[in-house]
């Protein structure tokens, strides 16, 4: 009797899963593709000078995370220990991001983590204009790369760049905006709230938000 059409997709996944089993693989995954297109970029960016912030760097703190992450959280740019270490978000701060993920059940290895500038400001000072203009292109790769459903914009600066505004980070938090067809939400640095930890409560509702725009499918 022929097989219906159930039973010849569960002999098919079945198949797969022996091929997979074997290490026989016919095509590179999205996902292996994502890493080697963000690789490229990232050559593109090993002893990039376009700005002056090279000068003061160690490292450049490229981005790290899940190249298929549904949700990217994008900050200002390197701090001291991120300088050091050059990965984003590892001091006081992304110990407290990681928390603020984790209220909501969002693990960091499940998310993309970058930031506005590659290339730590000196003293942490905010980055100028020009610094933003030259760095900015690496991050919307990243962006085209990754195809995260929602944005979290961390601060002023990464609120004001992606939304290309200069409305204060007061007003465009616990809002929803469209990037290229990807949500946006702004909230606080958690630089911003180790110094007010008064702000906790917005962030705490910003987060809520994104958790569940990223449960709805990012609608
Ligand atoms: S901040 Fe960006 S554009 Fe400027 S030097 Fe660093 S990587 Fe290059």
């Amino acid at each position: 009797m022929a097989k219906d059409k159930k039973e010849m997709i569960s002999d098919l996944i079945g198949y797969l899963e022996y091929l997979k089993e074997s290490g026989i693989s016919f095509l590179p995954s999205l996902k292996k593709r994502k890493v080697q297109a963000l690789e490229e970029i990232w050559r593109e960016l090993i002893d990039c000078q376009r700005c002056k912030l090279h000068r003061s760097r160690s490292r450049i703190v490229f981005g790290e995370g899940n190249e298929d992450a549904k949700l990217m959280l994008i900050g200002e740019g390197p701090g001291y220990d991120e300088d050091l270490q050059g990965r984003p978000f590892v001091g006081k701060a992304g110990q407290l991001l990681t928390r603020i993920l984790q209220s909501v059940q969002i693990e960091r290895k499940e998310v993309y983590i970058t930031n506005i500038v590659k290339c730590r400001p000196p003293g942490n000072r905010t980055p100028e204009p020009e610094e933003i203009k030259s760095c900015f292109p690496f991050l919307l790769k990243q962006i085209q790369i990754i195809q995260p459903r929602v944005i979290c914009a961390l601060g002023t600066v990464s609120a004001q760049t992606l939304l290309q505004t200069d409305t204060k980070i007061t007003s465009l938090r616990g809002k929803s905006f469209d990037f290229s067809g990807i949500k946006v939400f702004p909230t606080y640095h958690p630089a911003f709230l180790l110094r007010n930890p008064d702000k906790k409560r917005e962030v705490w509702e910003d987060i809520q938000k994104v958790a569940k725009a990223l449960r709805e499918g990012g609608e």
